[in-house]
């Protein structure tokens, strides 16, 4: 398999600076950045591209899609974890499976909806290359959510929704969260929903960019 070790701008060591940078960026989760330590980040970008995996930045994956930045995945894993590990897990937008996989040291198991079929071939592809079992990954219209996978302890939306629909709070479990980027263009919110014994409570966390939730397959 292709430099899974890592040498020099992508080796180990290079992803332990990414931690500690991290942990100054104020993620506190040992779960969360002992996943982050251990996800070959690089491996998910081109060749071209791969020198770049560990800077603090969005990088482009193709389609016109961008893989988050390694702070805005491990807070939003954090956010949605609560520090324990889970059962099961649905992530909206999975691109190149990056956060996916980071989200599989988390969880049991993990349902990842992307909506363009090429991205979906290389996740699939690169996940199984680093022998990682425990994502599903659909290639489907994840803005309803996965019902069939329902309920999940957490959902982490990677594109940016105008409004968090009903139909995706419902498959929350109780206790459960949903972490979605909500607005519109520029203007966005880290938005946490958290699902109560009756009703949702609900947190803005910070003004945040991400891509645009689409509507349908491509
Ligand atoms: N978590 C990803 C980030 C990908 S960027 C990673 O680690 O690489 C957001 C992704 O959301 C894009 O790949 C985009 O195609 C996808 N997306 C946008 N709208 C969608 C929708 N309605 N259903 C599923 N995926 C969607």
């Amino acid at each position: 398999m292709n430099n899974l070790a890592g040498i020099g701008m992508t080796s180990q060591r290079t992803r332990a600076r990414m931690v500690d940078r991290l942990r100054e960026q104020g993620v506190k989760s040992p779960l969360v950045l002992d996943a982050m330590a251990n996800v070959p980040r690089h491996l998910f970008l081109e060749e071209g591209l791969q020198h770049r995996a560990y800077e603090d930045t969005p990088l482009p994956i193709g389609e016109g899609q961008t893989i988050s930045s390694p702070v805005t995945v491990a807070q939003s894993c954090e956010l949605a974890c609560q520090g324990k590990p889970m059962e099961i897990v649905l992530e909206i937008g999975g691109g190149c499976g990056y956060q996916a996989a980071v989200l599989a040291r988390l969880a049991k198991k993990v349902v990842s909806v992307e909506r363009i079929a090429k991205l979906v071939g290389r996740a699939r592809h690169t996940l199984r290359e680093l022998r990682i079992n425990n994502v599903l990954i659909k290639n489907a219209d994840g803005s309803l959510g996965y019902p069939a996978g329902a309920p999940y302890d957490a959902i982490v939306v990677a594109a940016a929704m105008p409004y968090v629909p009903d139909e995706l709070k419902a498959q929350l479990k109780p206790g459960g969260r949903l972490v979605a980027p909500v607005g519109r263009g520029d203007v966005q919110t880290l938005v946490v929903i958290e699902a109560r014994e009756k009703g949702y409570s609900e947190r803005q966390v910070e003004a945040v960019k991400f891509v645009p939730l689409l509507p349908g397959v491509a």
